[in-house]
Protein backbone atom coordinates (compact mmCIF):
# COMPACT_ATOMS: atom_id res chain seq x y z
CA UNK A 1 0.00 0.00 0.00
CA UNK A 2 0.61 3.79 -0.41
CA UNK A 3 0.10 5.89 2.41
CA UNK A 4 0.39 9.86 2.58
CA UNK A 5 1.39 11.43 5.67
CA UNK A 6 -0.14 15.31 6.09
CA UNK A 7 0.32 17.67 8.50
CA UNK A 8 2.00 21.12 9.35
CA UNK A 9 5.85 21.34 9.57
CA UNK A 10 6.85 19.96 12.98
CA UNK A 11 3.28 17.34 13.74
CA UNK A 12 5.81 14.46 13.46
CA UNK A 13 5.10 12.88 10.02
CA UNK A 14 9.14 11.85 9.89
CA UNK A 15 8.77 10.45 13.15
CA UNK A 16 6.09 8.54 12.46
CA UNK A 17 7.34 7.12 8.75
CA UNK A 18 10.77 6.05 10.42
CA UNK A 19 8.50 3.96 12.60
CA UNK A 20 6.25 2.46 9.84
CA UNK A 21 9.32 1.86 8.15
CA UNK A 22 11.05 -0.42 10.59
CA UNK A 23 7.09 -2.32 11.29
CA UNK A 24 5.79 -2.55 8.00
CA UNK A 25 8.23 -3.81 5.05
CA UNK A 26 7.68 0.38 3.55
CA UNK A 27 10.22 2.42 1.90
CA UNK A 28 9.54 6.40 3.25
CA UNK A 29 9.58 9.14 0.47
CA UNK A 30 10.61 12.84 2.10
CA UNK A 31 10.97 15.25 -0.41
CA UNK A 32 12.47 17.83 2.35
CA UNK A 33 15.33 14.82 2.94
CA UNK A 34 15.53 14.41 -0.50
CA UNK A 35 15.94 18.00 -0.97
CA UNK A 36 18.46 18.55 1.66
CA UNK A 37 20.25 15.74 -0.28
CA UNK A 38 20.24 17.37 -3.58
CA UNK A 39 21.79 20.74 -1.30
CA UNK A 40 24.72 18.55 -0.75
CA UNK A 41 25.77 18.43 -3.84
CA UNK A 42 26.43 22.13 -4.56
CA UNK A 43 25.41 22.66 -7.73
CA UNK A 44 23.39 25.43 -9.46
CA UNK A 45 19.95 23.60 -8.47
CA UNK A 46 21.20 23.20 -5.01
CA UNK A 47 21.80 26.80 -4.73
CA UNK A 48 17.83 27.46 -6.00
CA UNK A 49 16.40 24.80 -3.72
CA UNK A 50 18.51 26.19 -0.74
CA UNK A 51 17.03 29.88 -0.87
CA UNK A 52 13.59 28.38 -1.17
CA UNK A 53 13.94 26.14 1.69
CA UNK A 54 15.43 28.78 4.44
CA UNK A 55 12.75 31.46 3.43
CA UNK A 56 10.38 28.62 4.00
CA UNK A 57 8.92 28.68 0.65
CA UNK A 58 7.62 26.02 -1.43
CA UNK A 59 10.64 24.45 -4.15
CA UNK A 60 9.03 24.73 -7.64
CA UNK A 61 6.96 21.60 -8.53
CA UNK A 62 8.89 20.64 -11.56
CA UNK A 63 12.04 19.89 -9.14
CA UNK A 64 9.88 18.01 -6.94
CA UNK A 65 7.93 15.89 -9.87
CA UNK A 66 11.06 14.90 -10.93
CA UNK A 67 12.29 13.89 -7.59
CA UNK A 68 9.13 11.67 -7.18
CA UNK A 69 9.21 10.56 -10.89
CA UNK A 70 12.26 8.13 -10.12
CA UNK A 71 11.54 6.35 -7.11
CA UNK A 72 7.75 6.05 -8.48
CA UNK A 73 9.37 4.77 -11.37
CA UNK A 74 11.58 2.17 -9.26
CA UNK A 75 10.00 -1.56 -9.05
CA UNK A 76 11.39 -2.88 -5.93
CA UNK A 77 9.00 0.68 -4.04
CA UNK A 78 6.12 -1.00 -5.65
CA UNK A 79 3.07 -0.07 -3.48
CA UNK A 80 5.12 0.14 -0.77
CA UNK A 81 5.50 3.50 0.06
CA UNK A 82 5.38 6.42 2.67
CA UNK A 83 4.97 10.13 1.31
CA UNK A 84 6.53 12.32 3.86
CA UNK A 85 5.80 16.08 2.91
CA UNK A 86 4.25 15.21 -0.31
CA UNK A 87 2.20 16.48 -2.33
CA UNK A 88 2.30 20.05 -0.52
CA UNK A 89 -0.08 22.06 -3.05
CA UNK A 90 -3.18 20.66 -5.13
CA UNK A 91 -1.35 20.41 -8.19
CA UNK A 92 1.23 18.08 -6.75
CA UNK A 93 -2.19 15.97 -5.44
CA UNK A 94 -3.22 15.74 -8.93
CA UNK A 95 0.19 15.11 -10.54
CA UNK A 96 0.53 12.28 -8.12
CA UNK A 97 -2.78 10.57 -8.97
CA UNK A 98 -1.54 10.58 -12.58
CA UNK A 99 2.09 9.36 -11.96
CA UNK A 100 0.63 6.69 -9.77
CA UNK A 101 -1.88 5.22 -11.87
CA UNK A 102 0.94 5.64 -14.94
CA UNK A 103 3.08 3.24 -13.16
CA UNK A 104 -0.11 0.99 -12.22
CA UNK A 105 -0.10 1.59 -8.07
CA UNK A 106 -2.60 3.57 -5.61
CA UNK A 107 -2.79 5.58 -3.20
CA UNK A 108 -4.42 3.78 -0.11
CA UNK A 109 -5.13 6.33 2.54
CA UNK A 110 -3.76 9.80 3.70
CA UNK A 111 -3.19 10.34 7.62
CA UNK A 112 -4.03 13.69 8.32
CA UNK A 113 -2.23 14.99 11.41
CA UNK A 114 -3.99 17.43 13.18
CA UNK A 115 -2.19 19.93 15.84
CA UNK A 116 -1.89 23.00 16.90
CA UNK A 117 0.39 26.44 16.09
CA UNK A 118 2.06 26.52 19.52
CA UNK A 119 2.69 22.93 19.76
CA UNK A 120 4.16 23.23 16.19
CA UNK A 121 6.79 25.48 17.08
CA UNK A 122 8.06 24.05 20.20
CA UNK A 123 8.62 20.75 18.37
CA UNK A 124 10.29 22.54 15.71
CA UNK A 125 12.23 24.80 17.94
CA UNK A 126 13.40 21.19 20.04
CA UNK A 127 13.98 19.24 16.14
CA UNK A 128 17.32 17.69 15.77
CA UNK A 129 17.75 15.96 12.62
CA UNK A 130 21.18 13.51 12.14
CA UNK A 131 23.17 14.41 8.62
CA UNK A 132 24.05 10.89 8.31
CA UNK A 133 20.84 8.65 8.40
CA UNK A 134 17.99 11.64 8.39
CA UNK A 135 16.66 10.22 11.43
CA UNK A 136 14.70 12.89 13.68
CA UNK A 137 14.40 13.48 17.21
CA UNK A 138 13.77 16.39 19.71
CA UNK A 139 15.78 17.70 22.64
CA UNK A 140 12.26 17.97 24.61
CA UNK A 141 10.25 15.72 23.42
CA UNK A 142 12.40 12.64 21.88
CA UNK A 143 15.99 12.83 23.18
CA UNK A 144 17.81 10.32 21.24
CA UNK A 145 18.81 7.38 22.86
CA UNK A 146 20.76 4.15 22.48
CA UNK A 147 18.76 1.57 21.13
CA UNK A 148 17.39 4.17 18.50
CA UNK A 149 19.79 5.79 17.48
CA UNK A 150 23.37 4.54 15.64
CA UNK A 151 25.32 7.34 14.95
CA UNK A 152 27.59 9.64 16.40
CA UNK A 153 25.68 12.47 18.17
CA UNK A 154 27.78 14.58 16.79
CA UNK A 155 25.80 13.99 13.22
CA UNK A 156 22.47 15.53 15.06
CA UNK A 157 21.96 19.18 13.93
CA UNK A 158 18.98 21.93 13.96
CA UNK A 159 18.19 22.02 10.27
CA UNK A 160 18.71 25.78 8.63
CA UNK A 161 15.02 26.02 8.15
CA UNK A 162 14.48 25.33 11.97
CA UNK A 163 13.80 28.98 13.14
CA UNK A 164 11.94 31.28 14.37
CA UNK A 165 11.11 33.13 11.19
CA UNK A 166 10.94 30.85 8.63
CA UNK A 167 8.57 28.92 11.24
CA UNK A 168 5.95 31.55 10.01
CA UNK A 169 6.50 31.47 6.55
CA UNK A 170 6.53 27.43 6.55
CA UNK A 171 2.84 27.90 8.55
CA UNK A 172 1.28 30.13 6.26
CA UNK A 173 2.35 28.16 3.37
CA UNK A 174 0.82 25.15 4.61
CA UNK A 175 -2.32 26.87 5.66
CA UNK A 176 -2.65 28.39 2.45
CA UNK A 177 -1.32 26.03 -0.15
CA UNK A 178 -0.80 22.25 1.88
CA UNK A 179 -4.24 22.43 3.47
CA UNK A 180 -6.83 22.75 0.93
CA UNK A 181 -5.74 19.57 -0.72
CA UNK A 182 -7.46 17.93 1.87
CA UNK A 183 -10.61 18.09 0.29
CA UNK A 184 -9.22 16.18 -3.18
CA UNK A 185 -9.07 13.75 -0.78
CA UNK A 186 -12.28 13.97 1.20
CA UNK A 187 -13.75 13.32 -2.13
CA UNK A 188 -11.73 10.30 -2.65
CA UNK A 189 -12.75 8.64 0.76
CA UNK A 190 -9.18 7.85 1.74
CA UNK A 191 -8.83 10.72 4.28
CA UNK A 192 -8.10 9.96 7.72
CA UNK A 193 -7.93 12.00 11.11
CA UNK A 194 -5.24 11.72 13.83
CA UNK A 195 -4.63 13.99 16.66
CA UNK A 196 -1.02 14.90 16.26
CA UNK A 197 -0.68 16.31 20.06
CA UNK A 198 -0.39 13.30 21.74
CA UNK A 199 2.41 11.05 22.60
CA UNK A 200 4.16 9.58 19.60
CA UNK A 201 3.33 6.03 20.67
CA UNK A 202 0.10 6.76 21.08
CA UNK A 203 -0.17 8.39 17.49
CA UNK A 204 2.13 5.34 15.91
CA UNK A 205 -0.70 2.91 17.72
CA UNK A 206 -3.56 4.83 15.87
CA UNK A 207 -1.95 4.77 12.50
CA UNK A 208 -1.30 0.91 12.88
CA UNK A 209 -4.94 0.49 13.69
CA UNK A 210 -5.91 2.42 10.40
CA UNK A 211 -3.55 0.68 8.61
CA UNK A 212 -4.91 -2.66 10.31
CA UNK A 213 -8.75 -2.10 8.99
CA UNK A 214 -7.61 -1.10 5.21
CA UNK A 215 -6.99 -4.78 5.12
CA UNK A 216 -4.69 -5.12 2.41
P1 LIG B 1 8.72 20.32 7.30
O1 LIG B 1 7.55 19.51 6.88
O2 LIG B 1 9.04 20.18 8.73
O3 LIG B 1 8.64 21.75 6.84
P2 LIG B 1 10.35 19.10 5.23
O4 LIG B 1 11.67 18.50 5.42
O5 LIG B 1 9.23 18.23 4.78
O6 LIG B 1 10.03 19.78 6.61
O7 LIG B 1 10.45 20.31 4.18
C1 LIG B 1 11.41 21.34 4.32
C2 LIG B 1 11.28 22.32 3.15
O8 LIG B 1 11.55 21.63 1.90
C3 LIG B 1 9.91 22.96 2.94
O9 LIG B 1 9.71 24.10 3.75
C4 LIG B 1 9.98 23.31 1.44
O10 LIG B 1 10.77 24.45 1.22
C5 LIG B 1 10.72 22.13 0.86
N1 LIG B 1 9.82 21.05 0.40
C6 LIG B 1 9.70 19.80 0.95
N2 LIG B 1 8.79 19.07 0.28
C7 LIG B 1 8.31 19.86 -0.71
C8 LIG B 1 7.33 19.70 -1.73
N3 LIG B 1 6.64 18.54 -1.88
N4 LIG B 1 7.08 20.74 -2.58
C9 LIG B 1 7.76 21.88 -2.47
N5 LIG B 1 8.69 22.13 -1.53
C10 LIG B 1 8.96 21.13 -0.64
Amino acid sequence: MNIILFGPPGVGKGTQADNMVKNFNLHKISTGDMLRDEIKKNTDLSKKIKSKIDQGLLVSDEIISDLIVKILSKKKYLNRLIFDGYPRNLDQAKSLDLLVKKYNQKISCVLNLIIDKETIIKRILGRLVCTKCDLTFNKYFNPPQKEKYDCNLKHLKIRSDDNENTIKNRIEVYTKKTLPILDYYADQRILYKIDGTRKINKVYKEICDIIASLGT
